[in-house]
């Protein structure tokens, strides 16, 4: 049987970085910059004053003083967003306030309260150094300046640059659209009370949050009992408007597991079909016309793991993130943790990690049950604990998979 990492891989060769496109920037927020991008303008585009107060010739109060203040004449004020038409005289000064652009002439700008001032006249009572208060044109950002290089994630601060500098429409990699398949008699709607033998579908809700939240488009299909015309088609609708297509449920040897000969049927290229690992083991991946299909398996605890493990590092890839992988750290295990006997499988326990003095120590959220879906409450992270392991004793020491951090390799 194939093991997890060989198995990763072989996922993440077959999908690739999807074609760059344009979004406006108010979408963004999230997405992978295609190209280097450079600022149009410089920031700030004109001279301005730093704060509100008198713009004025510095030579004009060179030797002012508490005892000797130097008195000006104002000639006038001026707002953010007005010019001053005129230059200023020697022996004037102009009310200015924050962001209005300075006058000509002027060269620093004293702040109101280091004045006296009334009406038509202001006092300064202490020399300022030239260009005191006075933020230059371009002092920020140089005009033609790099401002985001490709491969840039962009956060609220890149976002904000890239506003400043007039990029209105983005050269980004695209959000993956993921349809996302549930199947199984059992199923029905959270908003829905079950009946005899019937339970809530789980997953459609996890994992579309779970891709939500990494940035992919989740589109939830209609729910598919365990029926092959139905999936056919509702498969078929997604390998029209979709990228990539998830299926959970029906993906292993039971009666009505109709997922694998269906695919078969529609001619999908079967890729690899149960990987040595729990949960999750009869996970499997399909090539359908181009488009990746992941068979996760039902169960909600393997398919949230399936996607953390699988889905997320091939669809981050599609996405053009120059990192795909969780943080992994050399941690401690605060309990003995045992398999039921050497399986040969990689296992994935969930485990609520703290860091003391520089060390990580997990501890894990109780019975690890691939049916236990509260195991995934609270969980920061995985233990994984390799295949050839049998026991871990407490305070051994583990692989820890940060679910909580961002990807760093
Ligand atoms: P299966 O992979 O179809 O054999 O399902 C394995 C287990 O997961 C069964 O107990 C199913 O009832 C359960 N299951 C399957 N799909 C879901 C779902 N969408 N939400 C919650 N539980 C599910
Ligand atoms: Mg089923």
């Amino acid at each position: 049987m194939l093991r997890f990492l060989e198995a990763r891989q072989i996922v993440l060769d077959r999908v690739h970085r999807m074609a760059r496109c344009h979004v406006l920037l108010d979408q963004a927020l999230g997405r992978v910059v295609a190209e280097d991008l450079h600022a149009a303008e410089a920031v700030p585009p004109f001279t301005n004053s730093a704060m509100d107060g008198f713009a004025y010739r510095t030579a004009d109060a060179a030797t002012a003083s508490e005892a000797t203040p130097q008195r000006l004449r104002v000639c006038g004020e001026l707002c953010a967003g007005q010019v001053y038409p005129h230059p200023i005289e020697p022996g004037t000064a102009l009310r200015i306030m924050t962001g209005a652009p300075m006058p000509e002439g002027a060269d620093t700008v004293v702040p109101l309260e280091l004045t006296r001032h009334s009406g038509d006249w202001v006092e300064l009572l202490k020399p300022l150094r030239p260009g005191a208060n006075v933020r230059l044109a371009g002092e920020d950002i140089s005009l033609g300046g790099q401002v985001v290089t490709a491969g840039t994630t962009l956060r609220p601060g890149e976002i904000g640059v890239l506003a400043t500098v007039g990029c209105a429409r983005v050269p980004v990699f695209p959000q993956v659209r993921v349809a996302v398949i549930t199947t199984g008699d059992e199923l029905v709607d959270c908003a829905q009370t079950p009946g005899p033998g019937q339970i809530r579908d789980a997953n459609i809700h996890a994992l579309c949050a779970q891709l939500r939240a990494f940035g992919a488009e989740a589109r939830p299909f209609a729910r598919v009992p365990d029926h092959r015309e139905r999936m056919e088609a509702v498969l078929r609708e997604a390998l029209e408007t979709t990228d990539v297509i998830l299926t959970t449920g029906g993906v292993s040897v039971g009666d009505s597991d109709f997922v694998k000969p269906m695919l078969k049927a529609m001619g999908a290229e079967p890729i690899f079909w149960r990987v040595a690992q729990k949960p999750g083991g009869p996970l499997g991946f399909w090539m359908l016309q181009g488009t990746p299909v992941f068979g996760i398996p039902g169960n909600p605890v393997a398919a949230m793991l399936m996607v953390e493990a699988y889905v997320r590092p091939a669809l981050r890839k599609l996405m053009g993130y120059r990192h795909l992988f969780r943080p992994e750290r050399q941690g401690i295990l605060n309990e003995p943790w045992r398999k039921g006997g050497p399986d040969g499988r990689v296992h994935f326990l969930r485990a609520v990690v703290r860091e003391v003095d520089g060390e990580f120590h997990a501890t894990l959220t109780g019975p690890q049950g691939a049916g236990i879906l509260s195991s995934m409450l609270r969980a920061n992270a995985l233990v994984v604990i390799a295949e050839e392991e049998t026991a871990i004793p407490a305070g051994g020491s583990v692989r820890l998979h940060l679910t909580e951090a961002s990807e760093d390799h």
